[in-house]
């Protein structure tokens, strides 16, 4: 395990020195978990998601939290753990969570999460929660922060983060300086992407979903900000007229999406935008239970639900990239994992290859991090999961994991069986 190294903004702040500090005693104070353990993985089918193969059964050699070989025997003195001819897939990356706790995160990676991308929690809590699980304390998927969203109004909690942006409290955060401000504020703290709501929520009862919040001019600036610090941009839009301003303003994905035309679909096409069109989310808004439980949104989520299917459908046939997400916050009431999107996936007719690599692959290629994750090959980081069947050929069989590997740490193991390894 790395010792903990914290990334400082070029321009820190006293205020932002103290919370460091205070971060760093965190870090220290607390037991360190299980380091990577070097590993042979034996009898493994192992599921390439570029080449679109499964092998035959072979052995995975893994080394300070990295695959260094596949194939030829285990080496002598290694641990071994037989997988017994099941599949060992890459770890799964969601692009859409918003977990707030080390027991929300602890639950993500039960269901094979291994890498997660925030879009925004209050207090920078998944800036801190990423810092301590890059040094070792926390049993978490990895995660990248992105803070606050910027959007009409800003949450009342970003205000007491940044009591130097009062002169903004209450107002709408419009206009090119406002919104560039709250950007470079959100910048300062390290984040790894900078989330904005280009239309309003469908997940409130009293919003209107289709609604644009930003002009193009001033989602360019909230994109011209971040990205001179070197930070992409995701847009949360449903309507098309804000989700196309956005696309034109240059951000790398749209979130949701649901009503999304086909001229915008075909810019993203052109632009490489991503698309995250979450349709496993929109479902819960339909049944009882899970995140959302209200009848308005049982009601919205109804004539919502066909058309983020639609969207996401046409958008898949006219080759826009697609990455799959679960917009959860995997709390203890929530139902949906990343398995549901992926079951949604193949249900807007990709093939079971092409929605695994919408959560590996392609995923990777979203977070910037694809010569190190989303992938089995020599040199990535030992990020599984083992599930019982093909998924090429069953993808529902990854509702299912029975083992995740993070970082070379097997972190869950479901059943026993000679040669089980024992969970690190
Ligand atoms: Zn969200």
């Amino acid at each position: 395990m790395p010792v903990p190294a914290l990334k400082l903004p070029r321009h820190a702040s006293p205020r932002m020195l103290l919370a460091v500090c205070q971060t760093l005693l965190l870090v220290w104070a607390a037991p360190a978990q299980g380091v990577a353990q070097d590993l042979a993985l034996t009898n493994a089918r192992v599921v390439d998601v570029v080449a679109g193969t499964v092998s035959e059964p072979t052995t995975v050699v893994v080394r300070d939290g990295r695959i260094e070989r596949i194939g030829g025997a285990p080496p002598e003195g290694m641990q071994q753990a037989d997988l017994l001819g099941r599949y060992l897939a890459p770890g799964l990356l969601d692009a859409h969570v918003h977990v707030g706790s080390a027991e929300n995160a602890r639950r993500a990676l039960l269901t094979g999460v291994t890498t997660m991308r925030s879009m925004g929690t209050s207090h920078y809590v998944d800036v801190g929660m990423r810092e301590l699980e890059r040094a070792g304390h926390l049993e978490a998927p990895e995660y990248l922060a992105a803070g606050y969203h910027v959007r009409p109004p800003a949450a009342e909690a970003f205000f007491q983060d940044h009591p130097e942006l009062g002169h903004l409290y209450g107002s709408e955060i419009r206009g090119v300086d406002a919104v560039r401000a709250m950007t470079r504020a959100i910048v300062s703290r390290g984040v790894d992407f900078v989330k904005t709501n280009a239309t309003e929520r469908a997940g409130l009862p009293n919003t209107d979903p289709r609604k644009q919040f930003y002009s193009q001019e001033e989602l360019r600036a909230i994109v011209e900000e971040a990205g001179a610090a070197g930070v992409p941009v995701a847009a949360h839009a449903h309507g098309d007229g804000g989700g196309r301003a956005a696309v034109l303003a240059g951000v790398r994905s749209i979130e949701h999406g649901t009503y999304l035309s086909e001229e915008t679909l075909a810019l993203m096409r052109e632009r490489g935008t991503y698309l995250v069109p979450t349709i496993a989310i929109v479902r819960d808004l339909t049944i009882p239970g899970g995140d959302y439980d209200n009848a308005v949104l049982n009601i919205r989520g109804r004539h919502m639900l066909p058309r983020v299917r639609e969207t996401a459908a046409r958008a898949h046939a006219m080759g826009v990239k697609i990455v799959a997400a679960t917009d959860t916050g995997y709390g203890p009431e929530s139902t949906t994992t990343l398995a549901h999107e992926l079951l949604e996936l193949v249900g807007i007719g990709m093939s079971p290859l092409e929605a695994l690599r919408s959560a590996t692959l392609t995923a990777a290629e979203l977070f910037g991090m694809a010569d190190r994750v989303g992938r089995i090959a020599p040199g990535y980081e030992a990020d599984f999961i083992v599930v019982e069947r093909n998924p090429l050929l069953d993808i529902g069989t990854v509702q299912d994991v029975l083992m995740v590997v993070r970082d070379g740490r097997v972190a869950v193991r479901r059943g026993d069986w000679p040669g089980a390894p024992p969970v690190s």
